[in-house]
């Protein structure tokens, strides 16, 4: 497995719009002028240069060695050196993906139609590339956490998250993928085997130690799940001090279940009764939670009128243990009310899924896969007719790219020369 041996040399890499390749081979033969046209661009991007933790940064560095690959036709390479910290950056032109042979422009076609949900083996048809080769495409991207990209987009580290695991299949295996939501933007999409909460905090733990590495005072306030045992446990195992509710929307999905030989129509009406409960108490701010408390008492009472004993005490049950997830929801205004970002993250992914089917054995980098599938979920903009046209999630939820070419933005943000700029002070 490609993904247990640790680096132990940083990667360094930069890409750098140089606009045209003429421009790119023109500047090749001019040191100067190859170095001021990197700087300015990083200078653009709002983005810093990842030095040695030693070094203030600053903007001294030197054409320190170049090196020609072979691979790709010749094409030269430079590599800059810090002066300050010696820390070396390869500078990798917009027209060369790294480790591979394939054009970004056929890479940018193959990707937007896995991300459309075409399977792997037809965005390899029609752009003439083996199915194999974007497979490792998309790994490749997945190399770089999502909260490193994020962060580098100037997101903050989310406070308030939504945790659910999608269910999936590897050949006959049943698969889970641990989530992790805010908004339009995934911030975690892990794989494991198992449905315990063991296997569930070992995933989550991958995003909680991401996070800290970037903010070590990280702290999430508010989860929201859909109730499922593991996963609450490894959210209480992770985040201590966080606030866990319960899905709003859930509740109202499951309510009909709890409701045995009744005519459909009576059926319809207490959910809808439900649906009015939930809303009503989110209006009522203050008192949202004691009014939540004796509504409830007297839906049951309702239900048991209508529906029956039997129907009232298994719909009283289902409150008790339900109730505390619900009222922290209630608690506090900025708690997410219910997991529909999350659900339409997991449909995007799902179509996805699909497509690596060929691939999946147990020695896969499905990590690394998914990780890159869900850079593509948060870094491709929204087609023009959709809510939020032209703005990619990251957009959305108040980030910024580099340029407007998301491809371009792909290449950037997950090449690991870069970091985020300090935020500017507050206030
Ligand atoms: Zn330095």
């Amino acid at each position: 497995m490609r993904n247990t041996t640790r680096q132990t040399r940083e990667n360094r890499t930069i890409t750098v719009d140089f606009q045209n390749e003429a421009t790119y081979f023109h500047l090749l033969g001019d040191g100067k002028a190859f170095l001021e046209c990197v700087l300015a661009f990083v200078l653009a991007l709002s983005l810093q240069l990842k030095h040695k933790a030693t070094c203030c940064g600053g903007g001294c560095l030197t054409r320190h060695s170049h090196y020609v690959r072979v691979r790709l036709g010749g094409v030269t390479i430079w590599r800059l050196q810090c002066t300050t910290c010696r820390a070396v950056f390869t500078v990798l032109p917009h027209f060369i993906l790294r480790y591979r042979q394939m054009p970004p422009e056929v890479a940018r076609n193959a990707l937007l139609a896995t991300h459309g949900g075409l399977s792997l083996e037809l965005c390899a048809v029609i752009c003439h590339i083996s199915p194999m080769a974007l497979y490792r495409l998309v790994c490749a991207f997945g190399q770089q956490s999502l909260v490193a990209v994020l962060t580098r987009c100037g997101l903050p580290l989310p406070i308030y998250i939504l945790a659910d695991e999608k269910h999936s299949h590897c050949l006959r295996e049943k698969v889970y993928l641990p989530t992790i939501v805010q908004g339009r933007v995934l911030w975690h999409l892990g794989y494991t085997a198992e449905a315990s909460a063991t296997a569930f905090t070992k995933s989550y733990q991958g995003y909680q130690r991401a996070a800290i590495d970037q903010e070590p005072s990280y702290r999430v306030k508010g989860v929201l799940t859909d109730g499922f045992d593991s996963t609450t446990k490894s959210m209480r195992t992770l985040f201590p001090g966080a606030r866990l509710g319960t899905c709003l929307r859930h509740a109202l999905l499951k309510l009909p279940k709890k409701l045995a030989a009744i005519p459909s129509p009576l059926r319809k009406a207490l959910r809808t009764q439900l649906h009015t409960l939930w809303y009503r108490a989110r209006q009522r701010k203050g008192l949202r939670v004691f009014a939540l408390g004796q509504r409830l008492r007297h839906f049951v009472d309702h239900v048991t009128a209508t529906a029956g004993p039997a129907n009232g005490a298994r719909v009283r049950r289902w409150f008790q243990a339900k109730k505390a997830g619900w009222y922290a929801v209630l608690e506090d205004p900025q708690m997410p009310a219910t997991s529909t970002p999350l659900d339409q993250a997991h449909n995007t992914i799902e179509r996805k899924l699909f497509a690596m089917k060929g691939f999946h054995h147990p020695g896969g980098s499905q990590a690394a896969f998914l990780t890159g599938l869900a850079h593509l979920y948060n870094l491709i903009p929204y087609q023009r007719r959709a809510k939020n046209a032209g703005l990619c999630g990251v957009e959305v939820e108040g980030g910024r790219v580099p340029t407007s070419d998301w491809m371009l933005n792909l290449q950037i943000l997950t090449s690991g020369g870069y970091q985020c700029a300090p935020a500017p002070p507050h206030h």
